[in-house]
């Protein structure tokens, strides 16, 4: 019997009973699951009465809060579909992301009601904004919680049905509205599970954003469908984040890479207690090998594993499995049940490539979306006639089965006809003592050459008197340890460099600047 995804993560609610299934990590505000199973259903059955129904899109713009689980199943189980906003969105894009989903539903919290009211407003079309906690004006999901209106009943086809509509990151290009149904979701969910160490008694700290389909996946629906406790943070700030780990004795932390970073060398770790984490897992960005071997050293831990995905696979195809306690460095992991993949040439397309080789990962799965909306063109660029998905991404697989990610296609420099990956050489320059963190990017010559530069951050350095590495150092680095052709060409020192709460880097932005001080030249000449 195929469920929908609320009935597949909140079914067994009731048997969990008093265990708290939500810990708000700064009030100590609690949710046990039999509470969760009610308020969602009545959630459910207040906004079914007032019209909230099969076919109609809410927009939850929120940040990670106790209400996020609740108000979410409760929308699914009127059968709408949920579009989740991220919480900084200005109010442009916030009116885009309403006018491209067609959402008639928002629901915020009053904190961020201005720019909620302020989107509804520039796209037109928003029947009612509800607020989880109180706002003068607005119906609260909280009365909503008590409401006394019979639960709907709605006829879902899990394999056709709308569940979420999360919008991509917007690394590459806009961010699209990826259509996922309940089909796409719940079975990834089950596919997953065999790496999670889930269950009554696992304490999840959820500090990654729940609007994201990594943070919704990992840190709500798969810890709340096995009866885990979540442990619930709004932001991420080094010491809160800490204590809440020593505080309410975490045993799983699902980040990033930024994080990694954090417990790696963060002279603030040592003065916690971390012996509660048994499980360190990173994923949406690429995880330098020996930051993670210097994160697991420093936790006592064999190993910090990553896991692999993408919004328009709903989001996993790849994850380190659980008995495997010494998976080789720098791995994303293994294909999961029920999923196919390929590694496919660039130069050839069609071409598929063996062990060791570079190119592009190709997944066919049931968690592969069902499009995007509304861009036929887009999604038929995406997902061949055969069903398969064109990740974007650059891979090789070693043979045991292991997945390393190399970059994405789109990143790419090429080097008078060299392929140069850009992620190859930020891990390299991060590997450099006197480096705190790094972007590289194709850039142009005098001769309109596409040459590799690095943006560097320089470490502090903690006695005065060293010196800072210059250019020469950099460079020189380098090329001692790469092809030639892969020998960064450029460099310019900067504060930081521009990157997503993922770990992502905006490479855009530095492009941006380039481009704009490449014009800034030309207006003088
Ligand atoms: P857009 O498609 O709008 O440009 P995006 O691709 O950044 O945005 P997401 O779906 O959030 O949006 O991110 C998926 C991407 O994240 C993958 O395609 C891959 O490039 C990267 N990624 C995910 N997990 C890992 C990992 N473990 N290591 C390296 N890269 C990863
Ligand atoms: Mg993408």
């Amino acid at each position: 019997l195929e469920l929908p995804i609320h009935d597949a993560v909140l079914g067994e609610a009731p048997t969990y009973g008093d265990t708290e299934a939500l810990i708000d990590g700064v009030t100590g505000a609690t949710l046990t699951y039999a509470q969760l199973d009610t308020a969602h259903r009545r959630i459910a059955a207040a906004l079914a009465a007032s019209g909230l129904g099969k076919g109609d899109v809410l927009a939850l713009h929120s940040p990670n809060t106790l209400a996020f689980p609740a108000v979410f199943h409760a929308a699914t189980r009127t059968g709408a579909a949920v579009t989740t906003v991220h919480p900084l969105s200005t109010p442009e894009e916030f009116a885009k992301q309403l006018r491209d989903s067609g959402a008639s539903w928002v629901v915020t919290v009053s904190p961020l009601l201005d720019v909620a009211r302020a989107a509804a407003e520039l796209a037109g079309g928003v029947r009612e904004i509800l607020v989880c906690d109180e706002a003068d004006g607005h119906r609260s999901v909280l009365e909503l919680a008590a409401s006394t209106a019979p639960e709907p009943h709605v006829d879902l086809d899990p394999a056709r049905d709308l569940a979420v509509l999360p919008y991509s990151s917007g690394t590459t290009g806009v961010p699209k509205g990826v259509m996922l149904t309940h089909r796409n979701i719940a079975t990834n969910l089950a596919q997953l599970h065999p790496s999670m160490p889930l269950g009554q008694g696992e304490r999840i700290l959820a500090v990654l954003p729940f609007f994201h389909i990594y943070g919704l996946t990992a840190l709500v629906n798969a810890p709340l469908r096995h009866g885990a406790t979540v442990v619930v943070l709004p932001r991420f700030d080094l010491d809160t984040f800490l204590a809440a780990i020593e505080q309410h004795r975490i045993t799983a932390l699902y980040v990033a890479p930024p994080i990694v970073l954090a417990l790696a060398k963060h002279p603030k770790v040592d003065a916690y207690d971390l012996s509660s984490v048994k499980l360190v897992l990173s994923a949406a960005a690429p995880l330098d090998a020996e930051l993670a071997a210097a994160c697991a050293r420093r936790l006592g831990l064999p190993a910090v594993i990553q896991a692999y995905g993408m919004t328009e696979l709903s989001p996993g195809t790849h994850l380190v499995p659980l008995d495997e306690q010494h998976p080789p460095p720098g791995t994303v992991g293994k294909l999961i049940a029920g999923t196919e993949m390929r590694i496919v040439s660039l130069d050839e397309p069609g071409r598929d490539l063996g062990p060791g080789e570079r190119g592009e990962i190709v997944i066919r799965g049931p968690q592969v979306m069902k499009g995007y909306l509304g861009r036929p063109e887009a999604t038929a660029d995406m997902i061949d006639a055969d069903g398969w998905l064109h990740t974007g991404d650059i891979g090789r697989v070693d043979a045991e089965g292991w997945l390393f990610v190399v970059d994405r296609v789109k990143e790419l420099i090429k080097y008078k006809g060299f392929q140069v990956a850009p992620a190859e050489l930020e891990a390299l320059l991060l590997t450099h003592p006197g480096v705190a963190d790094a972007a590289v990017i194709g850039v142009y010559d005098e001769d309109g050459n596409e040459i590799p530069k690095a943006f560097v951050v320089r470490q502090e350095r903690e006695r005065e008197q060293e010196q800072e590495i210059g250019v020469e150092e950099i460079t020189a680095y380098v090329a001692e340890r790469v092809a030639p052709h892969k020998k960064i060409r450029r460099v310019e020192f900067v504060e930081s460099v521009p990157r997503a709460i993922s770990g992502k880097i905006l490479r855009r932005e530095l492009r941006d600047r380039e481009s704009a001080r490449t014009k800034g030249t030309e207006d003088q000449e």
